[in-house]
């Protein structure tokens, strides 16, 4: 089974930016995004990652911490400043000082060189993911799907106005449906963004939890796309 990568979803093209002064890392990196369906710009030194960033407003950053001009803990902190985007940097060395440093001013994840591009793509594919799962929560603290009430920031469902008990992965499917009213999910997006890794038999998964939810929450709430998937009617999902 194959996962949907982050730079595949709704067709958009995810943007990552990589600073860093070493051309051959640069270029391997960069290669490596690409053929997976990522845009990728590079930039040489610290001053011009900065103004990069600025300029085209990356999903990612993956960020060198040893720059001419500036070095990367000062870019970091100068990108967040503008806007939080994930930042994954490259170190060196094991500089455990450098790296706390790093992770203070708002790094999200590290990586020690040398790495392996797999690796990094796993990073990187993970830290889109949770970010774009935060903003999905943060935007839409509270759901309703017909008679159905669901709140992200207490993870409580209500059926008319009663506590129902969904474990957490049955919300988080619920609530990601829910959250992209009308537009149909297929099977393996669904076990990308809400399992977030590929299942053994992931199919029948998502189809044994879909057949939950609707024991719990009423057979009308999440509908079979036959084919292609499951949606949650516009109709039915009002966001507040
Ligand atoms: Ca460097």
């Amino acid at each position: 089974m194959t996962s949907l990568a982050p730079s595949a979803r709704d067709g958009l093209v995810r943007t990552v930016v990589v600073v860093e002064d070493e051309q051959p890392i640069a270029q391997a990196v960069a290669a490596r995004l690409r053929s997976e369906g990522y845009a990728v710009e590079i930039a040489a030194d610290g001053p011009s990652g900065v103004a990069m960033c600025a300029r085209i407003r990356p999903d990612l950053v993956v960020l060198d911490l040893m720059l001419p001009g500036l070095d990367g803990i000062e870019v970091c902190k100068r990108i967040q400043s503008e806007r939080p985007v994930p930042v994954l940097m490259l170190t060196a060395r094991d500089g455990e000082t450098d790296l706390l440093v790093g992770l203070a001013v708002g790094a999200d994840d590290y990586m020690t060189k040398p790495f392996s591009m797999r690796e990094l793509i796993a990073r990187v594919h993970a830290l889109l993911r949770r970010a774009e799962r935060s903003a999905d929560s943060a935007q839409q603290p509270v759901v309703r799907i017909g008679d159905v009430e669901l709140d992200a920031t207490t993870r409580r469902v209500r059926v008319d106005g009663e506590l129902v008990h969904l474990t957490p992965i049955e919300f988080d499917l619920v609530h990601y449906l829910a959250a992209r009213p009308g537009r149909v999910s297929t099977r393996e997006e669904l076990l990308a963004q809400v399992w977030g890794y590929d299942v053994p038999s992931g199919a029948r998964t998502v189809d044994s939890h879909i057949r939950t939810i609707r024991r719990k929450l009423g057979p009308a709430i999440v509908r079979t796309v036959h084919g292609v998937g499951y949606a949650i009617e516009e109709a039915r999902a009002n966001c507040m």
